[in-house]
């Protein structure tokens, strides 16, 4: 059986794994649906922040999201893509971390979310913490216990 040290498992920083704000395909406050659709479908991502100019960020953003606010009662309402504005129905609470927080709040977090924002104190975007880096992580502390 494998027998997990916790403590070594545990102790790695955030600031470890994440992927840089830099390389987080996003969008900007004021940006339209039709924009954001574009965004999401290209990149292929489920859910993407929202971010303001100075890289703060505002809520997360999905196609299903996106979908559900143009659905009229007969049709798909598209020509709402233009006019309305990723801020209109953005959902503002979201799982999100601190660098400093603790390796085992990201753990109990994606369990239910595929990817949790890395946020300063300030609300400056830092990155995110995605389910798959989490399990790279432990396939690699697997394997390193697997040959002691
Ligand atoms: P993954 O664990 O790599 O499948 O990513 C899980 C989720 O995290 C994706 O569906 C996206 O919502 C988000 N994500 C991962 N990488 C990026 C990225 N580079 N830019 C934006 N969102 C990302």
């Amino acid at each position: 059986m494998i027998s997990l040290q916790s403590h070594e498992f545990m102790n790695p920083k955030i600031s470890d794994y994440i992927i840089s704000s830099e390389k987080v395909a996003h969008v900007q406050m004021g940006n339209s649906l039709e924009h954001a659709l574009l965004v999401l479908t290209k990149s292929g991502y489920s859910a993407i922040p929202v971010l303001d100019a100075r890289f703060r960020i505002h809520g997360l953003i999905s196609s299903s999201m996106i979908t559900e606010s143009i659905l009229g009662l007969e049709r798909i309402e598209f020509e709402k893509l233009g006019e309305k504005k990723v801020e209109d129905v953005m959902a503002v609470t979201y799982p999100q971390v601190h660098l400093d927080d603790r390796f085992e709040k990201a753990l109990d977090l994606l369990i239910d979310h595929a990817f949790l924002c890395v946020v300063d104190k300030e609300g400056y975007f830092e990155g995110i913490f995605t389910r798959s880096a989490l399990l790279k992580e432990l396939r690699t502390y697997i394997h390193k216990i697997n040959e002691l």
